[in-house]
């Protein structure tokens, strides 16, 4: 007889986004003459550089000629694109040999696939709020799960303690949070995982938003780091692929567990499972690394960065308390008059016709707390922001 993985049972069903979408539609047939503004929209809305266009163009035209045309792209990704990949590590003076990149279709498969090369005994350690996909896919494994608190404490920068995990996942800039570790911060975290033989899984996954020089954008511009972490990128908020699709992820050769290297391991299990990804894909992704390509992904996530600015300006005077809306298109905010998260959600929809996600959503730790976005037209945020002053 056939048996399921049950470990599924234990999900939880996340209602979040349709319990959102639910309300949200509910007030739109109450009252069809208003204007309802997302700032809840966690996705890139801005199109495509047009570099990148013209990459993916003239890579469809190669593939329709016999001279030019390529079958199966190689395991781990074309050359000229990890090339690129590397040259963009050596600008923060990080050094990744092209072996030790790994090109795919998203961080989010490789954050749920990863967990494949590690045993199922290992005691996981994740940051409460989080990203929800570490959570499920080791709940699906059936891994043993222990939560970091980020909270008002440490800025909602979860650190370690005396507690041991074999295996931690940080995201920086954080989803939901906004907040950025310092390189003092990530120093307590890579000594941490030398200590206990642990592996840190490193989603930087909004590095291209951070501004800020001296903050990370690398796990491994922190030395050591090679030897206790992976790091997952993307092209997705880089780039806008969310819809087209590419990122890398990076293991160092130097990161050996019981004999086992973690590089080779992953070398055998993309080759066996991953047929790589579209030619037209990686060089439309390759086209991001030209310097007029660079330039205007760069001019996109100032756009988003500089609606981040507005929203956290309008907190800043009201004195609300928040983090991220600097090096993150995440404001994190802390609902006022001590609402919890759903109170303050129906509030803002019913008084502004302003719609933002619950931090109760995303961790025991997000409730009271509320995040909003600013991947939004300009436009409506200018609007949402002198709705928000009203009522704040
Ligand atoms: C958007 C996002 C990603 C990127 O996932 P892709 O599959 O590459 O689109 C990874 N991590 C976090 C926290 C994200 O918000």
């Amino acid at each position: 007889m056939a048996k399921p993985n049950v470990n599924y049972g234990n999900l939880k069903q996340s209602y979040l986004f349709r319990d959102i979408a639910t309300k949200v539609a509910a007030y739109k047939k109450a009252h069809p003459d208003r204007k309802v503004i997302s700032l809840g929209i966690g996705d890139v809305t801005l199109p495509l550089a047009k570099k990148v266009v013209e990459a993916l163009k003239a890579a469809s035209e190669e593939m329709g000629k016999a001279e030019t045309f390529r079958g199966y792209a190689p395991d781990q990704g074309y050359d000229f694109l990890r090339e690129k990949i590397s040259e963009h590590y050596k600008k923060r003076n990080v050094n990744v040999d092209i072996s030790e990149i790994f090109v795919s279709d998203g961080a989010k498969s490789d954050l749920g696939n990863i967990t494949e090369i590690f045993s199922r005994d290992n005691i996981v350690m994740i940051p409460d709020p989080v990203y929800p996909v570490y959570m499920d896919t080791n709940v699906m494994d059936g891994r043993k799960i222990i939560f970091a608190d980020a909270n008002k404490e440490n800025h909602f920068l979860a650190m370690p303690d005396k507690r041991h995990a074999d295996m931690i996942y940080l995201c920086s800039p954080n989803n939901p949070c906004g907040s950025v570790y310092s390189k003092a911060q990530l120093e307590k975290w890579v000594e941490y995982a030398l200590k206990h033989n642990s592996v840190i899984l490193f989603d930087a996954a909004y590095e291209a938003f951070i501004t800020d020089d001296k903050l990370p954008r690398s796990i491994f511009e922190i030395e050591g780091a090679e030897k206790c972490a992976i790091e997952f990128c993307s092209f997705s908020k880089l780039a806008g692929f969310t819809g087209t699709r590419c990122a890398y992820t990076v293991i160092k050769k130097e990161l050996i567990l019981e004999g086992f290297s973690l590089r080779d391991m992953w070398v055998r299990r993309q080759s066996t499972k991953l047929n790589g990804v579209s030619y037209i894909i990686q060089r439309g992704a390759e086209a991001v690394f030209t310097e007029e390509g660079m330039k205007q992904c760069k001019d996109n996530i100032r756009y988003y960065l500089d609606n981040a600015k507005l929203i956290s300006a309008l907190l800043t005077e009201k004195g609300i308390y928040h983090t991220g809306g600097n090096n993150s298109p995440y404001i994190w905010m802390s609902c006022p008059n001590n609402l919890k998260s759903w109170e303050f959600f129906d509030l803002l929809l019913n008084e502004t016709c302003v719609v933002g996600t619950p931090g109760s959503g995303f961790g025991h730790n997000g409730e009271g707390y509320f995040r909003l976005t600013s991947f939004g037209s300009r436009e409506n945020t200018i609007e949402a922001v002198e709705r928000l002053s009203k009522v704040l």
